[in-house]
């Protein structure tokens, strides 16, 4: 990171939305975004395109509020040129963590932040705070510590429902996904309909992370494989002769 610079213009706002998946985080984004006085001083609302859950260019909550014009972005250093270009206050990062997804995003998101801070443009940004094996996402850890207008959201536990429950559950077809399983990884109606891939919130007595796979699951993986397989084998051979 670069030395720190002076401050000549009054600082951005830094408001971030934090908290567990099912906690309403986007719809609380889309809240902010939609507010008269922030469209009238524009918006622009960015996403990464890996999070998208139903278009590129549309966020969604789970409770149906929605923002259309969204702009997709693959990587933090695109989004500077898109702001310098535009006279728009107020700029909206939905699901923040994806954009340090390797040691390089990471550091020019930190630094992406702390320009726009300090070109007097608000930011407002919707993150997790842990990753599915409970460790500190790097990126959010560090722009929950400039952030001047926290949101924090809470849920409670899908399991025993006492709050809080902190911790991002992945579970494929209901069962733990094990420590070396990917860091990012959406759950898409793709990943949901594959691999039965899903996220629910736990607290700290109900979270599971084992280190490698379970036996169980294990065995699932391998007989989706053989029958994927299978599928692959009838496709590929010729239709049975017609009977004589
Ligand atoms: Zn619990």
């Amino acid at each position: 990171m670069g030395a720190i610079q002076s401050i000549a213009v009054p600082l951005g706002e830094v408001h971030g939305v934090h908290g567990n998946m099912c906690t309403d985080k986007t719809t609380v984004l889309i809240g902010l975004a939609k507010v008269p006085f922030r469209q009238t001083e524009g918006v622009l609302f960015f996403q990464p395109r890996e999070a998208a859950r139903c278009a590129p260019d549309r966020v969604e909550s789970r409770t149906g509020a929605f923002y259309d014009g969204v702009i997709p972005v693959d990587h933090p250093a695109q989004i500077m040129p898109i702001v310098e270009a535009s006279t728009a206050q107020h700029l909206f990062l939905e699901e923040v963590h994806f954009l340090g997804r390797d040691a390089g995003m990471e550091a020019a998101a930190k630094q992406l932040f702390l320009d726009l801070r300090r070109l007097g443009r608000h930011t407002y940004w919707s993150g997790l705070p842990m990753d599915f094996r409970a460790q500190p996402f790097e990126l959010v850890a560090f722009l929950l510590g400039i952030t001047s207008h926290p949101y924090p959201r809470d849920t409670s536990c899908a399991v025993c429902k006492r709050m809080p429950a902190p911790f991002p559950q992945r579970l494929y077809f209901d069962l733990p996904a094990p420590a070396d399983d990917a860091r990012f990884l959406a759950d898409t109606p793709e990943q949901q309909a594959r691999k039965r891939l899903r996220y629910e919130p736990r607290c700290s007595n109900c979270y599971r992370c084992p280190d490698t796979m379970s036996p169980q699951l294990q065995q699932i993986f391998a007989a989706m494989a053989e029958e994927y397989d299978r599928g692959r084998r009838e496709l590929a051979s010729p239709a049975d002769p017609p009977r004589s």
